[in-house]
């Protein structure tokens, strides 16, 4: 209880967006937890309120500014509430956004969390400043505006030492992101990532190990290596460019051989991969290291290699093929999935179906399906040949339908197996009901009695449907 109180603040964060935002939100936190905040689920008793933002699509953008609309009168009824924006959006409209939204207090970019605490005190001081200022709502100071990126010529480090006020409750974690690498060098015509994160940066191979000792000190079992690119990782340390200057040399698969060997560690995983920044090595990795599961997520966007070139994703249909051939020789079960953009500017009927025959070739084990979205400042953007709005709406949901098909059944083939399922969490809905998932990453719902979570359980597949399998420990 002692430990409790210290806390003099408390900060409530919203986060959107990929996992490498959910990963910054945490380091946000551990750096908060410094300055003596505790997150919070209430936004009404928060002191400090924190939006971590997406702009991967347009509807990410508007969420954003319909949850400031919300919070405007908070901010009002009390302006010593700290407000503020972190995350792509931050880092993409900064300034503009500051014109924006005046009534909050920073805008942080993604290379300036470390940043985090000193820019508070600043907030702090500002607000005290403030005082006595009649209506120091609408009178006080612009947003501090930090987004600049680090700069640094190669390499970035996350400080381990700055332990997340939480980490006791990591107890009960099993697997956790662990980021390797961040930004992009790929400018895929239609993404924002190469402006909002920046030149890939990697992180020290001995201090990404010294975080997987840590976590699997803290009953961590599986380790998911994190990062737009996680293919590239380490390149720019080795003064490569791409994949294909680096000598044969591929610096995630030696990462994928030392992380297998941190005792403890039980499965690992990794997204998110280019298929244009890998070579047969990530084969043999695969080959060599039975704790690399059965899973790849492996994006491929479209199955046309006429819009596969006009998204500048530097590899063919064929290519992507010969990569998926590659792994399925040494991991014949192994359950791919991935992500397809429909209706990119200039798709044509044929190009459409080009990427229904390739989700068909590849039976996925799922996707990420989403329609094309104008991003502004990519390239794409300026692409004349727009896809109207239904016609995207009907080709999304054709490819779902097909895929949900090939979902249920490859899950329905399940039933009868017996599965090595790692447990994950206690099903709160149900008594003695427990969910993990299979070397493949299949969601299992199990049925049991005993306490065990962090646990590989044989459990035999009685049940399935779209979402999950439903099994029963083996006695
Ligand atoms: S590889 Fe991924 S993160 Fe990089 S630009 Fe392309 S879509 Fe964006």
């Amino acid at each position: 209880m002692q430990q409790q109180n210290q806390y003099l603040k408390k900060v409530y964060v919203q986060t959107w967006g990929c996992q490498m935002n959910v990963a910054d939100t945490e380091r946000m936190l551990a750096h908060l937890g410094t300055c003596n905040y505790k997150p919070t689920d209430e936004v009404n008793e928060a002191d400090f309120i924190l939006l971590n933002t997406c702009h991967i699509r347009e509807k990410a953008r508007h969420k954003l500014v319909s949850r400031l609309g919300e919070l405007k009168p908070l901010k009002e009824k009390n302006p010593d509430v700290i407000l503020a924006i972190a995350g792509c959006v931050a880092q993409a409209e900064s300034e503009a956004l500051a014109k924006e939204v005046p009534f909050v207090d920073m805008i942080i970019g993604p290379d300036q969390i470390e940043q985090l605490p000193s820019l508070l005190e600043e907030v702090v001081r500002k607000h005290e400043a403030s005082k006595g200022i009649v209506d120091s709502f609408h009178n006080s100071f612009s947003p501090f505006v930090l987004t600049k990126f680090d700069g640094k010529e190669k390499g970035y480090s996350i400080p381990i030492d700055v332990v997340p006020p939480f980490y006791d409750e990591i107890k009960n974690e099993v697997s956790r992101y662990v980021n390797i690498i961040k930004g992009c060098n790929n400018f895929c015509t239609f993404c924002v990532v190469p402006y909002t994160r920046g030149r890939e940066k990697s992180r020290l191979q001995e201090e990404i190990l010294q975080e997987v000792n840590h976590l699997v000190s803290k009953g961590v079992k599986e380790i998911i290596l994190l990062g737009q690119n996680v293919n590239s990782y380490g390149l720019d340390l080795i003064g490569a460019t791409d994949i294909h200057s680096s000598g044969g040399k591929m610096p995630f698969s030696d990462l994928l051989y030392e992380v297998s060997n941190v005792q403890g560690v039980e499965r690992i995983r990794f997204t998110t991969s280019n298929p244009h920044d890998f070579t047969p090595t990530l084969a043999k990795a695969f080959e060599d290291l039975p704790k690399v599961t059965n899973s790849f997520h492996l994006a491929v966007q479209s199955g046309s290699d006429r819009i596969l070139d006009r998204m500048n994703r530097q590899y063919t249909r064929n290519e992507y093929l010969e990569r998926v051939g590659w792994i399925r020789k040494v991991r014949p079960q192994i359950a791919f999935s991935t992500d397809i953009i429909v209706g990119f500017p200039g798709e044509s009927q044929q190009d459409f179906e080009d990427t229904l025959s390739l989700v068909e070739e590849m039976k996925y084990a799922f996707i990420y399906a989403f329609k094309y979205s104008i991003r502004k400042g990519t390239p794409a953007t300026r692409f004349h040949d727009q896809v109207p709005e239904e016609i995207k709406d009907k080709r999304l949901q054709l490819l779902l339908d097909v895929q949900k098909k090939e979902t249920l059944k490859q899950n329905l083939a399940e039933i009868g197996s017996v599965r090595e399922v790692l447990i994950l969490y206690k099903n709160r809905k149900e008594e003695d009901s427990w969910y993990g998932r299979t070397n493949e990453g299949r969601l299992v719902k199990v049925q049991t009695s005993m306490p065990c979570i962090g646990f590989t359980l044989s459990v035999k597949i009685e049940d399935a449907n779209l979402i999950a399998l439903v099994g029963r420990v083996c006695q």
